[in-house]
Parts: C-alpha cells; sequence; structure tokens
C-alpha cells in the first residue's frame, strides 16, 4: 500500500528537554516512514532554530509568552493545563478545513488530558512514555495499590512481576508519596488515568533491553516500544535532515567540546553531566570536583548556569589543564567521541538510553524520580557500569567513591567487563532501529494503520 504524505500526525511533548529531545526524534522517524509530521513547542520555551526539514514546527499560547518564567513547577503545571487545551483544540481546528486533517496526536503520556481534545476531533490517540517500561510498571502497581512500601524501608526488598530484586534504594521516589512535589507526582500518576483508551503506547526504550517487563506490559496494553530514539547518524543509516537533536532549551559550547576531545587519546575522558534539571548541593560539587581532580583522567563537565556558583573557588583555573567545564554540551557528539571513556551520568532516562547506544561505560549517580531505578539497571541488569554508594554520615557521595568508581570503569577487569557489555547492546540498540528491528517494525505497523484508516 502506498503510503501518503497527507496523514498528518502531531507530536506534542511537554516543554522540557528529556521529553523534546526523544519525541523530536520520533517526529523525524515517521517523517523518514513518509507521513506529514507537525511537532508542537509551547510559547513558554525559547527553542533553539528547528534544523530539520522533513518536519514542521508549530507553537501554541501554553499561558506564558516567550521568556517568561514561573520558578514553581506547581504554578508552572496549573497555568499550562488551563491554558493548553483550547489552544491545541484551536491548531487542530485549523488543519481541519485543510488538506491535512490530524489523523493522530503522540502526546507526551504525563498530559493525559490530550486525548480528550484528539478524539474531540475524531482523530486517534498515542501516549508517548519518555522513561522506560520498568520505571512505568513501578508507577503503575503503586497507582493501582500493588506495590506497597512498608514502613522498615531498608530491610526490604521487592519482588515484583518481570522485575529484578529491588532494594527501597532502587525504586522511584514517587513510589512512596508525593515529598515536596505533589504537581509533579500527579502529573507521574496521571499517566495511568486513562491508559485503557488510548490507540498505541510508545516507549523510548527497546524491546531486547526490557523483554521481561515489555511482555507483562504487552499483555494489559497495546505496548510498543520504538528506541532508542537518538538520531539515525549516531545508530544506523542516516535519514535526511538527521544530523542532531535540533530544538533545545539551552546553547551548546559545541566548539570548544569538540576541539578539546579531539586532542585527547582514545578512552581517556570522563564526561560528567547531571541533565537539564538534577541540581546538586555545593557540598557534593565540591567532593566531585577533588574526585576529579584527584582521579588524574581529563574531563568535560557540564555545569549549568544556574549551577556554577556552586563549584569550589579556582576549580576551573586550577584544573584548566586537565579538564573543560562548559554550559551545555552537544551531548550526543561528546557521547560518539572516540576519546571518551567514561560518562558520569545522573541516569535521566535519555542520557542513560544514549550512552547505552552509543556503547560508553557509566559512573551511576541518581539524584530523584526514575534515576535510581535506571542506576540499578545500568550497575546490576544490563551490566554497563557502577553505581555509587552514598556515605552514610554525610549522605553524600565522597570524593574517594568518586575516584573508586572512575577506576573501576575505566580500568582493570571490571572495565574490561563493562566495555564488552556496552559493546553488545550498542549493538543491539543499533539492530532494533535499523530496518527490520524490533523497533522498526513496531514503528512501521504503526504507520501502516494510520494509513489503512486514511484510505
Ligand atoms: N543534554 C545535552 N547537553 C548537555 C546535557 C544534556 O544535549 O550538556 C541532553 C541529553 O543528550 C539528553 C537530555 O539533554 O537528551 C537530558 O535528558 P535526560 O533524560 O538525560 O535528563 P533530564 O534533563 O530530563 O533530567
Amino acid at each position: 500500500m502506498e503510503k501518503k504524505k497527507s496523514t498528518h500526525i502531531l507530536v506534542f511533548p511537554f516543554p522540557i528537554q528529556g521529553h523534546i529531545n526523544p519525541m523530536l526524534q520520533f517526529s523525524k522517524r515517521l517523517a523518514s516512514k513518509n507521513l506529514k509530521v507537525t511537532f508542537i513547542t509551547s510559547s513558554s520555551s525559547s527553542v533553539t532554530e528547528n534544523s530539520s526539514t522533513c518536519i514542521d514546527t508549530e507553537t501554541i499560547y501554553d499561558g506564558f509568552n516567550k521568556g517568561e518564567k514561573s520558578t514553581d513547577p506547581a504554578e508552572f503545571i496549573a497555568r499550562y493545563e488551563s491554558s493548553v487545551p483550547k489552544s491545541l483544540a484551536e491548531l487542530i481546528e485549523k488543519y481541519s478545513s485543510s488538506e491535512y486533517p490530524v489523523k493522530c496526536i503522540v502526546y507526551d503520556s504525563i498530559l493525559p488530558w490530550v486525548l480528550d481534545v484528539a478524539r474531540k476531533f475524531g482523530a486517534f490517540g498515542a501516549s508517548f512514555f519518555t522513561q522506560n517500561v520498568a520505571v512505568c510498571a513501578l508507577y503503575y502497581l503503586a497507582f493501582d495499590g500493588s506495590l506497597k512500601v512498608p514502613v522498615e524501608k531498608d530491610k526490604m526488598s521487592f519482588l515484583l512481576p518481570s522485575l529484578p530484586e529491588l532494594e527501597f534504594n532502587d525504586l522511584p521516589p514517587f513510589v512512596n508519596g508525593p515529598g515536596a512535589y505533589r504537581a509533579i507526582y500527579d502529573m507521574v500518576f496521571s499517566q495511568f488515568s486513562n491508559i485503557d483508551d488510548v490507540d498505541w503506547l510508545f516507549w523510548n526504550t527497546f524491546y531486547e533491553l526490557e523483554d521481561e517487563i515489555v511482555n507483562w506490559m504487552a499483555r494489559k496494553w497495546p505496548t510498543k516500544p520504538i528506541g532508542p530514539t537518538i538520531p539515525s547518524m549516531f545508530l544506523d543509516k542516516q535519514l535526511e535532515d538527521d544530523k542532531d537533536y535540533g530544538l533545545s532549551l539551552f546553547k551548546p559550547n559545541s566548539d570548544a567540546c569538540m576541539n578539546w576531545l579531539n586532542a585527547k587519546e582514545p578512552n581517556s575522558v570522563v564526561y560528567i553531566s547531571f541533565g537539564s534539571l538534577a541540581a546538586l548541593n555545593e557540598d557534593q560539587m565540591t567532593e566531585l570536583a577533588c574526585g576529579l581532580k584527584s582521579s588524574k583522567k581529563g574531563f568535560l563537565w557540564v555545569v549549568r548556569e544556574s549551577e556554577d556558583k556552586k563549584l569550589p573557588d579556582n576549580f576551573i583555573e586550577e584544573t584548566k589543564d586537565m579538564g573543560l567545564v562548559v554550559k551545555w554540551s552537544p551531548q550526543l557528539d561528546v557521547l560518539a567521541h572516540k576519546s571518551v571513556g567514561c560518562f558520569i551520568t545522573h541516569c535521566g532516562w535519555n542520557s542513560t538510553l544514549e550512552a547505552l547506544s552509543l556503547g560508553v561505560p557509566m559512573v551511576a549517580m541518581p539524584q530523584w524520580t526514575d534515576q535510581p531505578t535506571n542506576a540499578k539497571f545500568i550497575a546490576d541488569v544490563w551490566k554497563v557500569g557502577v553505581r555509587v554508594k552514598v556515605d552514610d554520615e554525610k549522605g553524600i557521595v565522597v570524593k574517594e567513591e568518586i575516584e573508586r568508581c572512575i577506576g573501576e570503569v575505566m580500568e582493570g577487569e571490571t572495565g574490561n567487563r563493562i566495555r564488552k557489555n556496552s559493546e553488545k547492546w550498542k549493538k543491539l540498540a543499533c539492530e532494533a532501529v535499523d530496518e527490520g528491528g524490533s523497533s522498526d517494525k513496531n514503528i512501521e505497523e504503526f504507520v501502516s494503520k494510520l494509513v489503512c484508516n486514511s484510505n
């Protein structure tokens, strides 16, 4: 059957970097299958220009004007959710009378009400999960009451269907209640509010990585892993217009990073990034800085603008011969560079999957949300890294531990084992998105169904 460019899909992420990136890459994959794809950004976020010509972009009003900010997540979410349903409906309405009525909306799973907007216009709804299936399964088990965290937390380990044995510290903290983040907690758990009604559930993961838990999930809902959503040039054959992420909320210091890496020996550099949101406290920054210094390895450290006052005095000056500190990096280019031998990561799902798919061994230093669970899988299930131990007394990771973990990952027997496993997963990740691979098949099947329904 001939696929038609007239089958039009909207792709709509919540405006944070870790959600924009995978959904934007997924949009490009769909466009490569000859669909018309419009990627929606929101008025509050100043994204860099879309460098891709294979997809269109539209910006809708989200309760904030460009550059207007709210530092309170609860206030942001409340204003966002009171404006977006209307703006989104107006956009779909605009297309209804055009050559390209909207056939399906692929929306961020934490915005489940988009399904109601889609239905109003007779469109399909596909929920896109930006975290992995294991974490979502844990959230689901907490949501439906099957996962109960007991009072004596540290004595407890959890045996859950199709998951490895987990200890309390391996669970995403939200399964234990909202803590100080009620609004974010509510969003996370809202993912399941209408899950039975959704037409497709997409996950940025791949079947081979999480086969048992995907099978478990697929017995309940139409679960489709479609990842890793990494630009094709890093994985398989290069698709048209697919050279980088494209839309970024931060401006990467690309030349400085790449020139600096080009001058280093293969596998010699430690890359450190805590993603777009996590914030370390000042004591933790100091321990990390001292650990890097005493490791004697070259390092490339992303310290966002909002964080750089926490660096120890004179650190940049004192380490200028061994390291480079930047405000934002072109992370995929960095991870794909031959000089990088280790990634100290907060274990955000995108960073985890990017490192795993590009074969970079990790030191897992999780902070919150899904990161502790991702760290457990990195160290004990996929065996592509080690996880730092938090000092019992200080409650942070001390410099000796940082130095020890870098050594384990980059040297000796453990390092060799981790590198071998990393190569294995890199190959499997490429195969999943390559033509006929498990993720590619799921995308093809979705496209065929949509096109069929358009005829
Ligand atoms: N990233 C980047 N440059 C940086 C740091 C991060 O391009 O200096 C990208 C990274 O490749 C990933 C995203 O930002 O795609 C961060 O998402 P992740 O899920 O790892 O963490 P979050 O920011 O959501 O905590």
